[in-house]
This record gives C-alpha cells, sequence and structure tokens, in this order.
C-alpha cells in the first residue's frame, strides 16, 4: 500500500487522529490590544448579503471582515522591521507547512505565573528527555492558556502594567531564530510574545529574533494538551494574502494513537 493509501486508512480506523489546533472564528474570538498610540487590528465580523431572501434566494453567504492576525493565525517573517523584505504569507512554501511538532509543556509553571518566559534550558531539559528539536518543525509551546480563549479580558489578562502572559525569553528565543532547527515557534497566546515583552530588549524578542531569523510565528493555539512531545505532524494552513504579513490558518495535527 503507498504512504498516503496507508495515512488514509489510519485516519479512517483511527489509529490516527485529525487533532483540530484551531480557535473558532466569531466577534467572540480574543484579539490582541495594543497600548496608546498604536492602531489595533479588528475583530472578526460576518456581514450577511444574502439568507435565502431576495437578496439571494436560494442562497446564503456572508462577507467577513477579519485582521491577518485575528484567532489562530500565522506571523509570515515580513510582519516585522527586523524582516522588512521576507517572505510575505503568500511566498512561504507549502512544504513548510507539513511540519514535524515538538510539544513542551511549561502548563504548571504557568498555573502559579502568568509571566513564565521559556528558558534555553527549558528546551535543552526537554531535549534530554526526548531528542533534539525536529529540523523544520514547529516548536509548540504548552501554557495552558487555552482555557480563556472564550474570555477576551482573562485571555490578555491586563492590569494597570499591561498584559500579564506567558512568552519566551530574550535568550531563548535569540536561540530558538538563530540556532534551533525548528521553522517557528506555536503558541496558546494571543501572540509568540510575552504579555510584558513591550519592556524587553529588544522589545517582543520572539517577533524580533524568530520573524528575523525567516521563522514563523503560529498563535491562538488550542487542544496541545492532547499531542504527545514528539511524532504528531502538524498542517498549518493560512491564506496566501499576497502581499499579507500573516493570515488567519486552520491548524491540524495527525497524532498516532
Ligand atoms: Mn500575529
Amino acid at each position: 500500500m503507498s504512504v498516503l493509501q496507508e495515512l488514509v486508512t489510519a485516519i479512517r480506523t483511527g489509529s490516527v487522529e485529525v487533532v483540530d489546533l484551531t480557535a473558532p472564528l466569531s466577534s467572540e474570538t480574543p484579539i490582541l490590544k495594543l497600548p496608546p498610540p498604536f492602531s489595533d487590528t479588528i475583530t472578526f465580523g460576518l456581514e450577511e448579503i444574502s439568507r435565502y431572501d431576495e437578496r439571494g434566494p436560494a442562497w446564503y453567504w456572508n462577507n467577513i471582515h477579519t485582521g491577518e492576525h485575528t484567532g489562530t493565525h500565522l506571523d509570515a517573517p515580513v510582519h516585522w522591521v527586523t524582516a522588512k523584505d521576507g517572505e510575505d504569507v503568500s511566498q512561504i512554501a507549502p512544504l513548510k507547512l507539513v511540519a514535524p511538532a515538538a510539544v513542551i509543556d511549561v502548563s504548571d509553571r504557568v498555573a502559579t505565573d502568568p509571566d513564565f518566559l521559556l528558558e534555553i534550558d527549558d528546551v535543552r531539559a526537554w531535549e534530554s528527555q526526548h531528542g533534539p528539536l525536529p529540523t523544520g518543525g514547529w516548536l509548540l509551546v504548552r501554557t495552558g492558556w487555552d482555557a480563556r480563549s472564550d474570555d477576551q479580558a482573562g485571555f490578555l489578562n491586563a492590569n494597570e502594567t499591561g498584559p500579564h502572559t506567558p512568552g519566551i525569553s530574550v535568550e531563548c528565543a535569540k536561540w530558538l531564530a538563530e540556532e534551533a532547527p525548528v521553522v517557528g515557534v506555536g503558541v496558546e497566546t494571543v501572540g509568540t510574545d510575552a504579555g510584558q515583552a513591550f519592556g524587553f530588549d529588544p522589545a517582543f524578542p520572539c517577533h524580533s529574533y524568530v520573524l528575523g531569523a525567516g521563522k514563523y510565528g503560529l498563535t491562538q493555539l488550542q487542544n496541545l494538551a492532547t499531542l504527545p512531545p514528539t511524532g504528531a505532524v502538524v498542517i498549518a494552513a493560512p491564506l496566501p494574502i499576497v502581499g499579507g504579513s500573516g493570515s488567519p490558518a486552520r491548524v491540524l495535527a495527525l497524532v498516532e494513537r
């Protein structure tokens, strides 16, 4: 049997599960909020064109209103000033969008510290247990933050000192960008950087280094808890928006059961 026939059979019989890592898209989907004077993205919205009525008697359809960085989405390199001449989202080679995943679970530490930052040593400790990070694969950071995804306030977790959400340290972001063999980093939060990363040096280090190195970000993932530390295959499918800095994406994982 061919590899693909075997895969389809495995999916049909349940020995390979297809896990949806995508947040549902609606006007309730949490979105990033920047402090003034910066401009914000819009919430997702549907604008009805017709619904089996005089505007279109046999059909229902909508226009959609969305930012590129709304809900579960992919950050393309050109999103950041460190990759001004880098790829836009339409230019990403499809083969890079089907890739193995390393899943690191730090949810127990995030539970007691919402400002938790992933360090190189955490990844090294993971590697000593599970082997090296996969070449061309994703590092997916499981924080438990997806449990808050129905609640904009809880998801952003902001107070007078700004948002408090987990992320990646400056040193670890630089290492993932420049030394680790990964194609990108995936997170459960609204962006790949910590809530407090506006005050880091450089600001927003994951965006700055990882996108600057021509790698990618995946945000607002769900259900990472159901993935094994190694062995899952991620299919990330952003829209090929010409010139786009990113796109909402359907992100699926294939997991052997
Ligand atoms: Mn983004």
